[in-house]
């Protein structure tokens, strides 16, 4: 057992930092409050080979694997979780085509986002079902040559940047749940494709979120990824991989509200004293560290097992949980050691703050996550 990061991941940390620190800080307010959308940093970041980086090089990634990934991740998130979002998600969705996808598919959709020329959405949740991944509603209707796809899909990150997107849809209504959907491979700019921004979202507010309306999508039967029905499957197993990068996100922010409290409890003297040198706030910075260092542990963990080919889908779900709960916890006591300054937006951590929940929301809730782990344990 090893703890230690090799040469080669340390200096793609350090690497990433910088990158973030000389490209993303200097917008990271003015995209936050205009709600903007980076285009720029994608395409920058892709030519450090820090878009799609967990794909292998025969597809146009790095081939840093998933633990070099969760790095990527994690050092972008320390900076801005929005942004960071609108680096690594440029990729969501792309799982699905390199674990089920043909060779064919593959080679025209991978490249070209690994190189930031192109970008990905999954469209899996839909307006009537989030955590209910089984009551999804959208059809796909098999019509001569073609699939003719009519739905509605809510919240999807990328939605009105996307070139094309991943869609889960029913096409075996017949069959048991289970084994009544598939997942195509859907043109952003196809005829009958609806796509509104959505507004005023609480954080992560350079990353796009948008109602995607499908109405009668026609594509060409070659857009099936994996195999007709087993859809589900096919997206369990994607969430099972997506979760180790949102546990990064998590370890990123969380240490950023550290090191910016850290600072502040030096510089900020109340009655006479700097706040650092009293045990209440020396309690709220030592907690949030303990924090960190077992989440961090926890997601390169689960980011190893998965690059080992060995992976542990517990350890995931348990990374993204503690990842949303650390965050949380961590803005929060930032805040309040920054006091009133904690709740203006000249600082940072009022942003950090209000980012955070979303690590306890997105791609499973955190109660999503309890309940498969509640699961394991029940059928032992
Ligand atoms: C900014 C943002 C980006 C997103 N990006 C994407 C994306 O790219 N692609 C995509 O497909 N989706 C995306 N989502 C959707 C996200 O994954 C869902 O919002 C999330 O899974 C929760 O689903 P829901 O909103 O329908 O809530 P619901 O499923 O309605 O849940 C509401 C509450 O009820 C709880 N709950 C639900 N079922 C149970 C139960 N059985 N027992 C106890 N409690 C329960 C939940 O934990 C939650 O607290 C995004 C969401 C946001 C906000």
């Amino acid at each position: 057992m090893d703890f230690e990061l090799s040469e080669e991941m340390r200096m793609l940390s350090d690497m990433t930092y910088k990158f973030a620190v000389k490209e993303i800080e200097p917008i990271s307010h003015e995209a936050d409050e205009g709600e903007k959308y980076t285009p720029e940093i994608r395409k920058k970041a892709a030519e450090n080979g820090l878009v799609g980086a967990w794909i292998p090089e025969e597809y146009g990634g790095a081939g840093v694997g998933f633990l070099g990934n969760a790095i990527i991740t994690e050092q972008l998130s320390r900076v801005d979780l929005g942004i960071g979002l609108n680096v690594i998600a440029a990729t969501f969705g792309c799982e699905n085509l390199l674990y089920y996808g043909t060779e064919e598919q593959k080679k025209k959709y991978l490249p070209p986002v690994c190189a930031g020329e192109s970008v990905c959405a999954g469209a899996y949740t839909e307006p009537n079902a989030g955590t209910d991944v089984a009551g999804y509603k959208t059809r796909a209707v098999e019509d001569g040559n073609d699939y003719v796809i009519t739905g509605n899909k809510m919240f999807i990150t990328n939605g009105t940047v996307c070139d094309w997107m991943v869609v889960q849809a029913i096409t075996d209504p017949q069959e048991k749940v289970h084994k009544s959907f598939s997942q195509f491979i859907v043109p952003a700019d196809a005829p009958g494709i609806v796509r509104t921004k959505i507004k005023g979202k609480l954080g992560i507010r350079a990353s796009d979120t948008a109602e995607i309306a499908l109405d009668g999508v026609r594509v060409p039967k070659t857009n099936l990824v994996g195999k007709r029905g087993a859809g589900f499957y096919q997206l369990m197993h994607f969430f099972d991989t997506t979760r180790v990068f949102v546990a990064a996100q998590g370890v990123g922010l969380a240490q950023a509200c550290l090191d910016e409290s850290v600072k502040y409890c030096k510089e900020r003297t109340a009655f006479g004293m700097p706040l650092g040198a009293y045990q209440l706030s020396m309690k709220k910075l030592a907690e949030m560290w303990i924090q960190i260092e077992a989440l961090r542990n926890m997601t390169y963990k689960g980011a190893l097992s998965l690059d080992s080919k060995k992976p542990d889908y517990h350890i995931s779900a348990m990374a993204k949980f503690f990842a949303g709960q650390t965050a949380v916890f961590c803005a929060n006591a930032a805040v309040e050691l920054h006091g009133g300054y904690g709740y203006i937006d000249e600082y940072k951590v009022q942003k950090w703050y209000r980012d955070a929940k979303i690590l306890e929301l997105y791609e499973g809730t955190k109660e999503a996550e309890i309940m498969t782990l509640g699961r394991v344990l029940m059928s032992k």
